[in-house]
């Protein structure tokens, strides 16, 4: 993977304009402050990780700075999973200026003891508590019983995701056993997308944010 230097203007995708600087792009050759970053940092930026992860790649950067024999992928102990890193980045918006980071940075923070800038610092502990609260709202607003409308996204071996119109930031899933009459499971082929369904809420995902409906 390409290194930068801290807060050096973002350049690794062209997608990306505007006041974007990088933080945690690091390489064997790359000098870094260590030390603690402080109370929850951690665990912010892993839900950051799993959560707001943006720009995916097809394959996965290995970790330079832990030398021959290093774990590819990288994982991480998430919970009671874990979290593969390397194959995508986090934006954390701070103030005037979005941070953009591998999401190997949270390796980096919890092996390596990199500590990254205090502007990252505030702003990915700002970012996680409100999109923890962002999520909260989503449970309270999409209960259990609450009908939606959807249209199917994509299928998984597990199920199925469901775009929702009205709600662009809910992940939401129906589990092959709860797809009812249009039977997924062996007949998953023909599974017709972008048509509209009518689901219901049955409950939530904490682990994944992810809203669980059926058919
Ligand atoms: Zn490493």
């Amino acid at each position: 993977m390409t290194t930068y230097e801290d807060l050096t203007p973002y350049a690794y995708s062209g997608e990306v304009t505007g006041p974007v600087v990088n933080v945690g792009w690091l390489g064997a050759e790359s000098r870094f402050e260590v030390g603690e970053p402080g109370p929850g940092f951690a665990e912010a930026l892993s839900a950051l990780v799993r959560f707001d992860h943006v720009r995916p790649t097809r394959g996965w950067h290995q970790c330079r700075l832990c030398g021959p024999g290093a774990a590819y992928p990288v994982c991480e102990p998430d919970g009671d999973g874990e979290v593969v890193l390397g194959s995508a980045e986090i934006d954390v918006p701070g103030t005037g200026v979005v941070y953009a980071a591998p999401n190997l940075v949270y390796h980096y923070v919890v092996r390596h003891h990199y500590r990254p800038p205090a502007g990252f610092v505030r702003a990915v502990l700002a970012r996680a508590e409100a999109s923890a609260g962002a999520w909260e709202e989503t449970k309270r607003s999409l209960s259990a019983g609450t009908p939606v409308r959807g249209e199917i996204r994509g299928y998984h071996v597990t199920g199925l995701w469901l775009d929702l119109p009205d709600r662009p930031d809910v992940d939401a899933f129906i589990p092959n056993d709860l797809y009812g009459p249009y039977g997924v499971g062996e007949n998953r082929e023909h599974v017709a997308f972008h048509v509209p369904v009518d689901a219901v809420v049955v409950g939530h995902s904490d682990r994944e944010r992810r809203v669980v409906l059926r058919v």
